[in-house]
């Protein structure tokens, strides 16, 4: 069974909007399938008009770890150079390059940094 989260992100598109259209809480592989391989209208709709926009879903991998997770992205997030969990020390991370200076955005997805770093001038 999936949740409707999960089939959320294989139909990629957000979850709110999984619900309104009756993607119940619990699905089967077999009813998803049967969704993606006749898409009712609200989904064909929904994917016409996504061309080339953010994406729905982008899967975080810690660069120390590999420890990975899928979420919304939010509207503040910057490009990250990478990200990392929020309980690995600075000395595991990649060393800032000389002359770029290095932003931490705390609270991404459920327990990561993300890290932007930034050529100075
Ligand atoms: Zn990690």
């Amino acid at each position: 069974m999936l949740t409707r989260r999960e089939a959320a992100i294989r139909l990629d598109i957000p979850p709110e909007m999984a619900a309104r259209n009756g993607i119940p809480a619990r699905l089967t592989e077999a009813e998803l399938a049967q969704i993606e391989e006749i898409p009712p209208a609200w989904l064909a709709q929904s994917r016409a008009n996504r061309t080339g926009r953010k994406p729905v879903w982008v899967e975080l991998t810690c660069i120390v770890c590999g420890y990975a997770e899928v979420a919304r992205p939010k509207k503040w997030w910057p490009d990250f150079s990478f990200v990392a969990c929020d309980h690995h020390d600075e000395d595991d991370l990649p060393l800032v390059r000389l002359g770029w200076v290095r932003g931490r955005y705390e609270g991404i997805g459920s327990r990561f940094v993300g890290i932007l770093d930034e050529q100075v001038g």
